[in-house]
């Protein structure tokens, strides 16, 4: 069978694509190491952002798939002293009746399934043309190196970065600049349970240096931006049950697991490839969600990806459209939010404490966040917060700086290059504006 597509991966991003794709006619081999009943299992509960559905044009949560609207969301000092009400809705969905749903639409497109390992790219002639895999099916291997062949080969395979990871040695890197992988992730730990909160509430507390945690109607957990050892981030969480006082039911299920943090890969494409989801970094890293983030990718990708199928044009300057539309919308907003997660994770708790006191943190802050509009702030407003914070201003200082840089990051990524032939200036200047805010 010649195939038009081959994505690696079966999380969200990668099935959405697939069906996008599947129902515009292309001939899409999906790819990943689990049976396809496993697909989306460890997603009981997730987070997605409201307008996940309205961007993407994918049907909203039907029955089961809906757990909670929430509406009420609450911040909270280290101490738990403050708490700041957040003007911020967001939705709770059963994400493996979603991503099964999803799935189950593009096999009656006629999409294949194939359970295997993908080892690596095939590259030809200065293109990705294939993957190579071995099969398995429940854990036995039946066929090993095997060579598969497509059009378009799509890397969604998630922090694993499968294919994206190999391309540099195998002569065709994507940006100058290395892949950081190895620094630039968090953890996050959840714990399925009744939490005995309000039905539409989501209460998040700033009680851990470099993170939080956070209690919502039917889940329990953390969330840590640095590298955490898998037995602290479950001490830190019952630590919290215990400080806070918590009431919370028996666990039904646990999850942990690596975020990326960032934004997203500046470039995600070459000749016959791109790249999406959490293997593109494309992620909210306050909130650790890529869910809606990749959906979002997916989408963007796949609209080009059908145009450019059809003109028979899988060149880097033909997919350059999908780094276009992505950097300049959705990845302008996730730049400028790994900002805010510095500005409000890599405080110490004293200095965390201070800020929501003072209110040199505001509700404001938080929800831009989160997601919310980005800040610009007046001239009065700072002289306001200056005021409040005056007995501590270098906390005033490191906050306002990075403010202002993130303001300049996101206008940054508005003005991503239209062509290939802008992408190494933008990416240069990218990185001064990166050394500055890191100071
Ligand atoms: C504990 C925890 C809680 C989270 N909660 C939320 C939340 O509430 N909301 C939210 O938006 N995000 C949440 N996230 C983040 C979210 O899970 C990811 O951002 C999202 O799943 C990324 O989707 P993806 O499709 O890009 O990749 P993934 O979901 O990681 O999918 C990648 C797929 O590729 C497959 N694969 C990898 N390597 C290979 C290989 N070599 N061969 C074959 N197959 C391979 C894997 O089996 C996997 O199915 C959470 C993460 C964790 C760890």
């Amino acid at each position: 069978m010649s195939l038009d597509v081959i994505i690696t991966g079966g999380g969200f991003s990668g099935v959405f694509c697939a069906k996008i794709l599947s129902a515009a006619g292309y001939k899409v081999l999906l790819i990943d190491r689990h049976p396809e009943t496993e697909l989306g299992s460890r997603f009981e509960s997730v987070m997605l952002d409201v307008d996940t559905f309205s961007k993407t044009a994918m049907e909203r949560p039907q029955g089961d798939e809906l757990l909670h609207l929430l509406d009420q969301f609450y911040a909270y000092s280290p101490s738990a002293r403050i708490k700041k009400p957040i003007d911020f809705s967001s939705i709770l969905v059963n994400g493996y009746a979603l991503l099964q749903r999803l799935f189950h639409e593009a096999l009656e497109n006629n999409l294949s399934y194939l359970q295997a390992e993908v080892k690596g790219p095939l590259v030809e002639n200065n293109r990705v043309s294939g993957v190579g895999a071995d099969r398995r099916v429940s854990g036995v291997e039946l066929k090993t190196g095997e060579q598969l062949k497509a059009r378009l080969i799509i890397d969604a395979s998630g922090m694993h970065q499968v294919l994206s990871s190999q391309l540099a040695a195998l002569g065709l890197p994507l940006s100058e600049h290395p892949l950081t992988l190895e620094s630039e992730y968090g953890i996050a730990y959840r714990r399925m349970c009744q939490s005995q909160t309000g039905d539409s509430e989501l209460h998040i507390y700033f009680s851990v240096e470099g993170g939080y945690v956070w209690r919502s109607p039917n889940d329990i957990g953390v969330g840590m931006m640095s590298r955490v050892e898998p037995e602290q981030v479950k001490m830190i969480l019952d630590q919290a049950i215990e400080q806070f006082g918590w009431e919370v039911g028996e666990i039904s299920q646990e999850a942990l697991g690596k975020i990326p943090l960032r934004y997203p890969l500046t470039n995600m494409v070459t000749n016959g490839f791109a790249t999406v989801g959490d293997a593109a970094f494309m992620v909210n890293s306050v909130r650790g969600g890529g869910i809606s983030a990749g959906l979002k990718g997916a989408k963007a990708l796949a609209e080009v990806a059908k145009v450019a199928l059809a003109e028979q044009d899988l060149s880097q300057e033909r997919l350059w459209e999908y780094n276009l539309n992505y950097q300049r919308d959705v990845g302008a907003q996730l730049a400028y939010q790994d900002v805010m997660r510095m500005i409000l994770m890599n405080e110490s708790v004293e200095n965390m404490e201070f800020a929501f006191e003072r209110d040199i943190i505001t509700a404001d802050d938080i929800r831009s966040a989160l997601g919310g509009k980005i800040l610009d702030f007046s001239t009065m407003q700072k002289l306001q917060k200056g005021l409040r914070g005056a007995s501590n201003p270098s906390l005033l200082l490191r906050f306002n700086h990075r403010l202002n840089w993130a303001g300049d990051l996101h206008k940054h990524f508005k003005s991503y290059p239209s062509e290939p032939a802008g992408y190494a200036a933008w990416e240069s200047h990218l990185h001064q504006i990166q050394e500055h805010i890191q100071q």
